[in-house]
C-alpha cells in the first residue's frame, strides 16, 4: 500500500500531513510513501529529508495521486482533486461529513472510500489520533500570541525601579482545547485570566489552570461527546449581563466557542466592544464559523471607531506550521496504523471498531452485527 502526500493548494495553508519522522516509522511497517516536490516547505521539510526518510519525491500532485492507494490532505479536498481520483483509493483528509453532503457525494462516485479524520471520536483511545484536538492546541497558543503582539501592553505584572506594571487582563470565551490551550499560554505569559464556558464541565479544567471561572447560573450545555448544544434565549441573556462588564474589562478577548453544526454562537456584541478600552484586543478563534464577536470580519484585522483591535483569525495553525504539522503527521499516522490490518499492509475495516465506524464515512464496513469473524473487509 502506497501513501501519498500531495502539497497544500488552499491560500495561507503552510502545514503538511507527514512529516519524514513519520514517514519513516510508515516506511518500517512496510508502506510505501510518495510525497509532492516542495509539500513540506513551509514546515521546514525539504525534500531531501523527506528522501531520507525513504519517501519517493514526485514532481506533481497528479503524479502523487495518480501512484498512491491512500492519500492524506490538512485541507478540504477541492473538485479537481476529486475528479482526479479513482475506483480503489482511499483519501484520509478533513471532509466536514455532517455539512458537506455535495463532498461525499462525489467521492462517492469516484467509488473512492473516504476517511473523515474530522470525524473521531473524542474518545481516549482516539486522542491521538485527533487532528481537532492537536490543530486546536496550536490554535490556542497562537491566539494568545497574536494579542500579545498586538496589544500596546505588556502582560506579566512587573515591580521594577521604573514602577510597577499590571498584568494584563485576558478573557477567555470557550473553554473547549483551543480555549484551555490559550488560556495555559496567557497565564504563562503572566496575565490574570477569565475564562467561560456554557458546559459547567470545563469550570474544574478551567481552574486547575489557573484562571478564574466565570459562573453563569442557568443550564448545562453539555451534550453527548462533551461538545456543547445551543443554549437558550433565556441564558443568553444571562450570559451576556454576566461577560459584558468582563469584557469590558479586559485587555485581551480571545473567543473560542463552537456548536457542531451550527454558527458560532454570538457571545461579544457590537455594543460590549464599543465598552472596551482604546488598544484592547479581541481575537476571534471562530471567525471560520462566523464569529463569536458580532463586529468581527472573517481573515481580517481591523481597528474599530474606538481604538478596539478585532482579528478575525480563520486558520491560525498555519501560522505555526512546524509543530502543527508535526502533530498533524503523528495523529494521521497512528490512525492510519490503526486502520491497517494483521498484515501490516492493507486497511482491515472493523465493523465491531467505533473508531473505524465514526471515520470511515464513504465504503465503510457493513452495518451488520458482528461476531467474533466479524473483522471486516480489506482495501
Ligand atoms: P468546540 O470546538 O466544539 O467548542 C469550543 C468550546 O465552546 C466548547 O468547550 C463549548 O462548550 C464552548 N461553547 C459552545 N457554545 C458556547 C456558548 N454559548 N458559551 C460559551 N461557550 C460555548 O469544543 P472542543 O474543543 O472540540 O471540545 C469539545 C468537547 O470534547 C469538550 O468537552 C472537550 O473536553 C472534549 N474533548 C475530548 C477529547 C478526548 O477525550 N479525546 C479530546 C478533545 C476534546
Amino acid at each position: 500500500m502506497r501513501v501519498g502526500v500531495p502539497r497544500e493548494v488552499e491560500p495561507g495553508e503552510t502545514r503538511t500531513a507527514l512529516v519524514p519522522e513519520s514517514v519513516a516509522r510508515l516506511r518500517a511497517r512496510g508502506l510505501e510513501v510518495a510525497v509532492e516536490a516542495g509539500a513540506g516547505v513551509h514546515a521546514g521539510v525539504t525534500d531531501a529529508d523527506f528522501d531520507r526518510a525513504g519517501a519517493v519525491v514526485m514532481s506533481s500532485a497528479a503524479a502523487v495521486v495518480d501512484a498512491s492507494d491512500v492519500i492524506l490532505g490538512v485541507q478540504l479536498p477541492g473538485r479537481a482533486f476529486v475528479a482526479r481520483l479513482r475506483a480503489g483509493q482511499t483519501v484520509v483528509m478533513p471532509l466536514d461529513p455532517a455539512r458537506r453532503a455535495d463532498l461525499l457525494q462525489a467521492l462517492a462516485a469516484r467509488g473512492v472510500r473516504a476517511v473523515a479524520i474530522d470525524a473521531l471520536p473524542r474518545t481516549t483511545l482516539a486522542q491521538a489520533m485527533d487532528v481537532r484536538s492537536s490543530q486546536a492546541t496550536v490554535v490556542g497558543y497562537r491566539a494568545v500570541v497574536v494579542a500579545a503582539c498586538a496589544l500596546p501592553k505588556m502582560f506579566p505584572l512587573m515591580t521594577t525601579a521604573a514602577g510597577t506594571i499590571a498584568p494584563a487582563r485576558v478573557l477567555v470565551l470557550g473553554a473547549g482545547v483551543a480555549g484551555l490551550s490559550a488560556i495555559a499560554t496567557a497565564r504563562r505569559l503572566g496575565a490574570v485570566v477569565e475564562a467561560f464556558d456554557a458546559r459547567r464541565a470545563a469550570r474544574e479544567h478551567v481552574e486547575s489552570l489557573g484562571a478564574r471561572f466565570v459562573e453563569v447560573p442557568g443550564e448545562d450545555a453539555e451534550v453527548a461527546g462533551g461538545y456543547a448544544r445551543e443554549v437558550s434565549a433565556e441564558y443568553r441573556l444571562a450570559q451576556a449581563a454576566r461577560i459584558g462588564d468582563r469584557v469590558a474589562r479586559a485587555d485581551v478577548c480571545v473567543t473560542t466557542a463552537l456548536v457542531p453544526g451550527r454558527p458560532a454562537p454570538v457571545l461579544v456584541t457590537a455594543a460590549m466592544v464599543e465598552a472596551m478600552r482604546s488598544g484592547s484586543v479581541i481575537v476571534d478563534v471562530a471567525a471560520a464559523e462566523g464569529g463569536n464577536c458580532e463586529v468581527t470580519r472573517p481573515g481580517e484585522r481591523f481597528v474599530t471607531s474606538g481604538g478596539v483591535i478585532v482579528i478575525g483569525a480563520v486558520n491560525l495553525a498555519a501560522e505555526v506550521p512546524v509543530h502543527a504539522s508535526q502533530m498533524w503527521s503523528r495523529n494521521v499516522e497512528k490512525l492510519l496504523v490503526h486502520l491497517i490490518g494483521p498484515d501490516g499492509v492493507t486497511l482491515r475495516l472493523d465493523a465491531t471498531d467505533a473508531i473505524t465506524r465514526a471515520v470511515v464515512v464513504i465504503g465503510g464496513p457493513s452495518a451488520a452485527p458482528a461476531g467474533p469473524a466479524g473483522k471486516g473487509g480489506s482495501a
